[in-house]
């Protein structure tokens, strides 16, 4: 059977491994079994999000409310921003694939980091459209611009912080990059870890309001996987200007959020708290895997993300050592694929760092 010939050169996204599959492939136990692969929140979510979903399980046999008011309601509450101002996506993947088949076709051209998430150019595949690449490992406005004068992208994809290394875009240097940007190129600011970066360091922060407040030809992206606790709920959102926004819902499938997920997202959204407290600890285990890069003499990317970048020396191979910590149960990020000789690490609980700083300095 034939199908669609743009398909012949998809690679399917190969998602941070499942702790279910560790305990089919290597028989181990599932609570000996650490995931610091996927940059979920290790604490999980707020408390409050779990009594609340209970009472939704009473009208599972109704479809979702599709108009999303109550979780629209709160983003809007959040970023200062209006209702028709926000798209709701099955995670911000979703939100990236409208984006991607809203704007681009064969003949169009998308201007990505030389490293970054991969999910830009799988969608960019489906429609056929060229990936245009910086050379740079960090985002550099400069060269983004050069590029961008030379290939007139019809998408530019910024990721701050970026994944899989962790560095940020300084705010201001975006907003002068973005200036310069014609008004028929969308600039996507996906800031999947932006409450993480935000608290770090202020001169990172990129508030989705000022962002459509002074452009038109902007869309920024969140998402309730990370900070929020949410990864298995599956809800990211988009904030533009209201013209964006409805083109884009024009592809949106009809209840593409569930009604737990609608919920749990709401209420993670009150619990300021809770995130700010996560956040806290991450950054304060972040230290020790640098005192570990430190000790072992191997290179960390500052990270303004719940994950670390660790590069590895010459006769150290980062895919042999991943697949070693798999094997005893530690599941990480090897970045071979990404052109890397690095592992990224989601930063985990105390208790999950401490069994990575163990098998680690056994095994690599
Ligand atoms: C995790 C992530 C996303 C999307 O996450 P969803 O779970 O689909 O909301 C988007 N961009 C980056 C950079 C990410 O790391």
């Amino acid at each position: 059977m034939k199908f669609n010939k743009l398909l012949e050169n998809i690679k399917t996204y190969e998602a941070g491994k499942p702790i279910e599959l560790v305990v089919r492939e290597f028989g181990i136990e599932p609570k000996d079994i650490v995931k610091l692969a996927s940059n979920e929140n290790p604490y999980g979510c707020s408390p409050k999000v779990k009594e609340a979903v209970g009472d939704i399980i009473a009208s599972m046999a109704l479809y979702p409310d599709d108009s999303m008011i109550k979780l629209k309601n709160a983003l809007s509450a959040n970023f200062n921003v209006k209702d028709e101002n926000i798209i709701i996506g099955s995670g911000s993947d979703q939100v990236i694939e409208f984006i991607v088949h809203a704007k681009a076709n064969s003949q169009s051209k998308i201007l990505i980091n030389s490293v970054t998430f991969a999910m830009y150019q799988i969608y960019a595949a489906h429609v056929g459209a060229e990936i245009v690449r910086t050379q740079s490992q960090k985002h550099d406005l400069d060269e983004f611009y050069e590029l961008y004068k030379e290939h007139k992208p019809e998408i530019i994809f910024l990721c701050t912080p970026n994944n899989p290394t962790g560095d940020a875009i300084d705010a201001k240097e975006m907003f002068n990059f973005i200036k310069k940007i014609d008004n028929d190129t969308l600039v996507v600011v996906d800031g999947a870890y932006m409450e993480y970066a935000q608290k770090k360091d202020i001169s990172k922060k990129v508030a989705p309001k000022d962002l459509i407040q002074e452009f038109e030809n902007v869309i920024y992206l969140g998402t309730f996987s990370k900070a929020y606790g949410l990864g298995g709920m599956r809800v990211g959102y988009g904030i533009s200007s209201s013209k964006t926004i409805k083109e884009l819902y024009k592809l949106r499938p009809p209840f593409n959020i569930t009604t737990l997920s609608l919920e749990a997202a709401s209420v993670a959204l009150e619990d300021k708290e809770f995130v700010e407290k996560c956040i806290v600890d991450s950054f304060e285990q972040m230290k020790r895997y640098e005192e570990f890069a430190n000790v072992q003499k191997l290179d960390i990317i500052e990270s303004y993300t719940n994950f670390v970048t660790l590069c590895l020396n010459e006769g150290q191979n980062s895919s042999q050592f991943a697949n070693k910590l798999l094997k005893r149960g530690m599941i990480v990020r090897d970045l071979s694929g990404y052109g890397m000789n690095a592992i990224r690490v989601t930063v985990g609980t105390k208790e999950q760092n401490d069994r990575f700083f163990e098998l680690a300095t056994e095994l690599i």
